[in-house]
């Protein structure tokens, strides 16, 4: 069977608590509510690229608890394949999340998302091979994504590299090897150690990524939209504007609908001036997956 796209990456399940003031240490403190709703970087990008129509298959680790198979249930019911998602030994992947007026605290659990190691791959290689596009992110173990960037290669997959969270020990040699970079301009401020405040510091910084060989560098930079530079190419395609209410997992809507629109035969801008408009309207609703609507559901935005 084949697919336009297979993301390799976690699942979380996001534990939301809505506090008065944070307990102390041995402190117990009632909470006005909580609720659980379904994230993780991955899960996200692969639930944003299935809600526009795409065919997606999911590598991914739920845990062996009844988070684990709620997970398995929902990549079910939302289309997603899940021939490569298997059951692992740990709780699934959980944040607990508290939030107080605008600020929040996050506890980031990886559960079985830390057995997603670089051998699992091996044994769905068939979804690598006859997908249009691989989807990676930084939830998952480093060596997991070289792997997973290794096997794309060899069978001449294309791979979009979404290096969120931002890790400090990363090998540019792998990044080269993706087709498409997509950092935040705070992730890219990590990995280039240059300053990332004006427009024109940002390109400067995913220049500096071409020079060293890194193919497309596309930089989304919230409200501003998104940047492309390549060895050839510099272009800020600008963001639609809305009434921004939650941009919790707008990145996530982006990589996922840019993947989209990208296999579906689209060229980069154009893909990316779609992405801006799907994740436009992510951030004028709450949440990551329940802010991401079905192709029938999106509005026709202004620019
Ligand atoms: P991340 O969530 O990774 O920090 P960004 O904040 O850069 O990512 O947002 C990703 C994309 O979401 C942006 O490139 C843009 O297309 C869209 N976006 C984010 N915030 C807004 C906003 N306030 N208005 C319109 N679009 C937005």
């Amino acid at each position: 069977m084949t697919h336009d796209i297979t993301v390799i990456g976690s699942n979380m399940m996001e534990l939301t608590t809505d506090i008065d003031r944070m307990p102390k240490l041995g402190e117990t403190v009632s909470a006005p509510s909580f609720h659980m709703a379904f994230g993780g970087k991955g899960a996200n990008q692969a639930y944003a690229a299935a809600q526009l129509g795409s065919s997606v298959a999911m590598i991914s680790k739920v845990g062996s608890d009844s988070l684990g198979q709620a997970y398995l249930e929902h990549f079910q019911q939302s289309g997603i394949d899940i021939t490569g998602v298997s059951v692992g030994n740990q709780s699934n992947g959980v944040a607990p999340c508290f939030i107080q007026g605008n600020m929040n605290s996050i506890i980031v659990v990886q559960g079985a998302n830390s057995e997603l190691t670089p051998d699992v791959l091996d044994q769905y290689t068939d979804l690598i091979k006859s997908s249009k596009m691989v989807i990676l992110q930084q939830e998952i173990s480093l060596a997991t994504d070289y792997r997973a960037i290794d096997l794309a290669e060899q069978f001449h997959v294309p791979v979009m590299l979404n290096p969120a969270p931002a890790n400090d020990n990363v090998d540019l040699e792998h990044i080269t090897k993706c087709e498409f970079y997509s950092p935040n301009e705070t992730e890219l401020g990590r990995l280039t150690h240059l300053p990332v405040e004006s427009i024109d510091q940002i390109k400067d910084a995913a220049h500096s990524l071409v020079d060293q060989g890194v193919k497309n560098v596309i930089v989304t930079i919230g409200s501003r939209g998104a940047l492309w530079v390549c060895a050839d190419h510099e272009e800020l395609i600008p963001s639609y504007k809305v009434n921004a209410v939650d941009s919790i997992g707008a990145g996530d809507s982006f990589v996922g609908a840019f993947a989209h629109y990208y296999t579906n035969g689209e060229d980069i801008p154009t893909a990316l001036r779609h992405a801006n408009a799907y994740a436009a309207v992510t951030v004028t609703m709450s949440g990551s997956q329940t802010s991401y609507p079905s192709a029938a559901e999106l509005p026709q935005l202004q620019e």
